[in-house]
């Protein structure tokens, strides 16, 4: 089979890609978008949306990534289901191949893979994976209506998480490390304000616990460690939803681009390139630092144009 050839391929489908294909088919670059295993990013697994530009009275996360994506299709964005699951990024034009075997070869590439919740690292949490744990409270919370249940960290995520939770459940626990929420004030004062959160301060989660077996399991408790006294205690719920941040989806990239020591993609200050010329990078993917879906969206803007400017030169 022949390979596809494009001038622009974009990997990822968040704020970054969906944008980035929005510019690039503006400037006739003709990319292939491929969409990978979440289809819109992270946005979709989140609720209203209230601060993105042009919403005056919010915008649910998902709708927000749909309408993005229209506006790609509309200047010819060629958008694609699937992954890419290898890269050669030895020479130009780069090789990479898609999970259904298609080839495609790339002038320039974009990554917009963006990143992944992280797990706590209990063998617990992997036992129960499923089956009352959970990093997505928009996609499973609905499973907990009218229960207890409980919410690790103290980011935006968490703070968005148990208020959405607190919408559903009879009363959220959310969980600490420290003494002081992480998330920005307008969420803090939300959780604060919300009678069914109790904050559950300086405490780490030691153990998930629950009963059944591989056919059927479910969690009935949190077992916590204050980090000051070292007591535990044992809270009863009936769901763990863990929100304790992020970790960048870069392993495709291994050994081919580089990253910096959490794996994040290294940009050249004040541009989308990375290490390899012709290969640009946008979002979550690159971004240690503000991770918003507008900053993602203008990263997508500035890797498009980044690559314009390099075919232009070549
Ligand atoms: P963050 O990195 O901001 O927060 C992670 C939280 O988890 C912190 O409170 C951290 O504690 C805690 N934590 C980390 N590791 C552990 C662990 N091993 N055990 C217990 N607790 C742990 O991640 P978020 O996903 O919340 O947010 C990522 C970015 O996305 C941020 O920039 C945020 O502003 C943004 N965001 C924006 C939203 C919006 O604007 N609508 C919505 C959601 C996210 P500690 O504070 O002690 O480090």
């Amino acid at each position: 089979m022949n390979p596809t050839k494009t001038r622009c391929l974009i990997i990822g489908s968040g704020p970054a890609g969906y944008t980035a294909a929005i510019y690039a088919s503006r400037a006739n670059m003709n990319p292939i978008l491929y969409e990978g295993m979440q289809r819109g990013g992270q946005l979709t697994i989140t609720s209203m949306v209230d601060n993105f530009p042009g919403y005056p009275e919010g915008r649910m996360g998902g709708d927000i990534m749909e309408d993005i994506r229209q506006q790609a299709l509309r200047f010819g964005a060629e958008i694609r289901e699937g992954e890419i699951l290898s890269v050669d990024f030895s020479k130009r034009p780069f090789r990479c191949t898609a999970d259904d075997g298609t080839q495609i070869e790339a002038e320039t590439v974009i990554i917009a893979t963006g990143a992944s919740a992280r797990w706590l690292g209990l063998p617990s949490e992997k036992e129960y994976n499923g089956s009352g744990v959970s990093t997505c409270a928009t996609c499973d919370g609905f499973f907990y209506k009218g229960k207890d249940v409980a919410v690790i960290g103290g980011g935006d995520t968490a703070a968005e998480d148990a208020t959405y939770l607190a919408g559903l459940c009879r009363k959220v626990y959310m969980v600490h490390r420290r003494d002081q929420l992480r998330a920005s004030q307008f969420m803090q004062e939300k959780v604060f304000a919300t009678n069914n959160i109790e904050m559950v301060w300086n405490h780490i989660p030691l153990e998930i616990l629950g009963e059944g077996d591989k056919f059927s399991k479910s969690v009935t408790g949190l077992r916590l460690q204050n980090v000051q006294t070292k007591a535990e205690q044992t809270l009863a719920v009936d769901g763990v939803f863990v929100a304790i941040g992020h970790h960048p989806n870069t392993e495709l990239f291994e050994g081919q681009l580089e990253l910096d020591e959490e794996k994040y993609i290294v940009t050249q200050p004040g541009t989308s390139k990375t290490s390899v010329p012709g290969v640009f990078a946008a979002g979550d993917v690159q971004d240690r630092q503000y991770k918003q879906a507008i900053t993602a969206a203008a990263g997508g803007c500035r890797a498009a144009i980044d690559a314009e400017r390099f075919l232009k030169q070549c």
